[in-house]
């Protein structure tokens, strides 16, 4: 996989406002929130995007979204918007597989 701004994220060549780090995982507040409080949760594993994901990937999977629920606890949120782009065609612009949390205002369903 090829380096992505996120990965440079990870290794520390550009700076970011990372809000937590384990051994699986990084989060950090996204440059241009779309919300009072929106982060990205992103795997140390350069998974390009979701869909290539597979079933070794389960466990990892399920350790974002738990991650992303606790940070979101930690931040005062109890209602908040977890979202993953899949590929151009959903918007999605940098192809390094992230959780966008979002929070601190309401959200209308269907998204847009
Ligand atoms: P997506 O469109 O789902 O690929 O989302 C990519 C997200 O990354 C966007 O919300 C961007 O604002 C965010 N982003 C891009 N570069 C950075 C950066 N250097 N630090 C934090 N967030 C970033």
């Amino acid at each position: 996989m090829s380096e992505t701004i996120f990965s440079k994220i990870i290794a520390r060549e550009i700076p970011a406002d990372i809000i937590f780090e384990d051994d699986q995982c990084l989060a950090f507040r996204d440059i241009n929130p779309q919300a009072p409080t929106h982060f990205l949760v992103i795997p140390k594993k350069p998974i390009p995007k979701l869909s290539d994901a597979t079933a070794e990937d389960q466990g990892l999977l399920g350790h974002l979204l738990l991650v992303a629920s606790q940070i979101a606890a930690e931040q005062g949120l109890t209602d908040f918007r977890l979202n993953v782009n899949n590929g151009a065609g959903a918007s999605q612009t940098v192809f390094h597989l992230h959780v966008h949390v979002l929070g601190g205002r309401a959200f209308s369903w269907p998204p847009g």
